[in-house]
């Protein structure tokens, strides 16, 4: 039997109408160097017609990919809502790439339009100069004729001003109805193995995700909330927010190029902000300025949502203990839109087991299953303690990368996340390692963020990355690379004892380098690759 229920397909654009009307006057504000600019809903949803018809204008008739380089601000927004409600799909691209790689994925993904911020302009134009698919560049503010005319490549590219663009357009347009399986956006993994791969959202990808976001399980969105998007939103689909945000009524803070741990402290208090979502080495800035400055008020912030990498436990129970702030878990992939798991303990755990919970990656999500696959193909059982590469299968999980093979992702029908852990029978996930940063000492597995969890729980240590690197009698050991914190000093017999204590024996390096910073990928991520090449053959203390 067929229902009897209508077949409204799931589109953008219906979140762009809603939140518009059901929420006209719900805020979006943008950081400054003066302080914060201010728009309603409403207008971002005006701006957004008129940014549909200066597209079309361009010559964008159908899914043409729109890129943006951009930091996280109102016409990033802008973009963000209105290019897939008019049936373009927006590429958002990594303002943190190598160039090498921004290259790739502009040509890759065959941009036809870039918006640019004027802040970042100048740089743009030396890609711009590799990408031929582009034909229009529209600037985000005003920039100094000379950028103007390296954008423009002598007329191999039209120079726009957003601003401009768009007052010379009605605030009219009526949405199409489109395909709900059609593309709406497109993100790149940040390919720290190979070039980077694409991921298309589609309409019902995002609709169904932004809904999961919004729920209790996960941000718990609501008119009146106040939500700090550090997560950039050219990183894994933006967490989700962008959307969920505008359709749910809440405030968005957009923090512009302004993510020094001051400005964002400022922005908290003076924004009442309530809610927030960042990587962990951006929570760990925050936190470490916090203790420097007691006059900070940030008492308005009472949730967060920290992913991306493992967030040290030690990190989460500072901010409850010293600023009562849950900083929840949260894991997903750029392939999984990203939402899978959110950490929200079940209601009435008290003391460790209530932390035990907190420390996990999470519950997953009711739309996405996961099963633990073991090193001969077998699926292993979700009894807590059953460790196997992590496979996802659900409405918002990508099937394939755009334009590329990659059998090896795949595993009949499931996503092969790359990750090891364990699940609970009642689904929460705990993440061991990723599988190509696992140590493999003697036959035996160590959990390199088992080690920098320990680690970043002694006090004199601020920061700390541990890889595998060969070893003769072994096949690998751990080298631990520490950041130590400002006027702290300690021993490596010092941190050898104190893990000692908390893991096995045989699990302690041997190996250790005290460093200045741990380098950082593009997204924020300790950058593994980097550092086994740069201290697994030196500068050891
Ligand atoms: P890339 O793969 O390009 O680095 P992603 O942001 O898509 O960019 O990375 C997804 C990966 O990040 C996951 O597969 C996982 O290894 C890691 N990750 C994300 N969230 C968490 C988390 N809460 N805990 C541990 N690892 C995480």
């Amino acid at each position: 039997m067929r229902s009897t229920m209508q077949t409204t397909p799931l589109l953008l654009s219906r979140f762009l109408d809603y939140g518009a009307t059901a929420y006209a006057d719900s805020e979006v504000i943008t950081w400054t160097a003066d302080g914060p600019r201010r728009s309603t809903n409403a207008e971002v949803a005006a701006d957004c017609k008129r940014l549909a018809n200066a597209l079309r204008s361009l010559g964008v008739t159908g899914d043409q990919r729109v890129g943006t380089f951009m930091w996280n601000n109102e016409e990033h927004l802008e973009l963000y809502i209105g290019v897939p409600s008019m049936g373009a799909v927006l590429h958002t691209i990594n303002i943190r790439l190598f160039p090498q790689q921004m290259i790739f994925t502009i040509n890759h993904a065959e941009d036809y339009v870039v918006v640019v911020d004027n802040t970042l302009a100048e740089p743009f134009s030396k890609i711009l100069a590799h990408a031929p698919t582009v034909k229009h560049v529209i600037v985000n503010g005003p920039v100094p004729e000379e950028v103007k005319a390296a954008l423009a490549g002598d007329g191999a590219r039209e120079v726009h001003d957003y601003r401009a663009l768009l007052d010379a357009q009605p605030a009219e347009f009526e949405w199409p109805v489109l395909d709900e399986n059609d593309g709406a956006s497109m993100c790149y993994t940040s390919g720290t193995t190979g070039d980077p791969k694409g991921v298309v959202y589609s309409h019902r990808s995002n609709y169904l995700h932004t809904l999961q976001l919004a729920m209790p399980t996960a941000l718990s969105l609501k008119q009146g909330d106040v939500v700090l998007t550090i997560v950039p939103l050219f990183h894994a689909n933006s967490w989700g927010v962008a959307y969920a945000g505008f359709a749910t009524g809440a405030t968005l803070v957009l923090p512009d190029r302004f993510l020094q741990a001051a400005p964002l402290a400022t922005m908290i208090e003076q924004l009442k902000v309530t809610n927030a979502l960042a990587v962990p080495t951006i929570w760990n800035d925050l936190l470490h300025h916090l203790e420097a400055h007691p006059e900070s008020d940030i008492s308005t912030l009472k949730s967060a949502i920290v992913g991306g990498s493992a967030c040290p436990p030690a990190l989460m129970k500072a901010f409850q203990e010293k600023f009562d702030v849950t900083v929840y878990h949260g894991w997903g992939m750029t392939e999984t839109s990203p939402l899978a798991t959110v950490a929200v303990p079940p209601p009435g755990l008290e003391g460790q087991e209530y932390w035990d919970r907190r420390f996990m990656q999470g519950r997953l999500s009711m739309s996405v299953d996961a099963r633990l696959v073991g090193p001969d193909g077998e699926t292993l059982p979700n009894d807590g303690e059953s460790v196997g590469e992590v496979e996802v299968r659900g409405p918002w999980i990508t099937a394939s990368y755009y334009n590329a093979d990659a059998p090896e992702k795949f595993d009949d029908g499931w996503l092969r996340t790359g990750d090891v852990g364990k699940l609970t029978p009642d689904l929460f996930l705990t993440l061991t390692d990723r599988a190509k940063d696992v140590i493999k000492s003697g036959g035996e597995w160590i959990s390199s963020v088992d080690l920098e969890n320990q680690l970043m729980a002694h006090p004199a240590v601020r920061e700390a990355s541990v890889v595998g690197v060969p070893d003769e009698k072994w096949g690998e050991r751990p080298l631990a690379t520490v950041v130590l914190e400002e006027g702290s000093s300690v021993t490596t017999e010092e941190l050898r004892d104190f893990l000692a204590e908390r893991v096995a024996r045989w699990q302690v390096p041997e190996r250790w380098a005290f460093i200045a910073e741990v380098p950082k990928t593009s997204v924020g991520k300790f950058d593994k690759k980097v550092i086994r090449a740069r201290y697994a053959d030196g500068d050891l203390e």
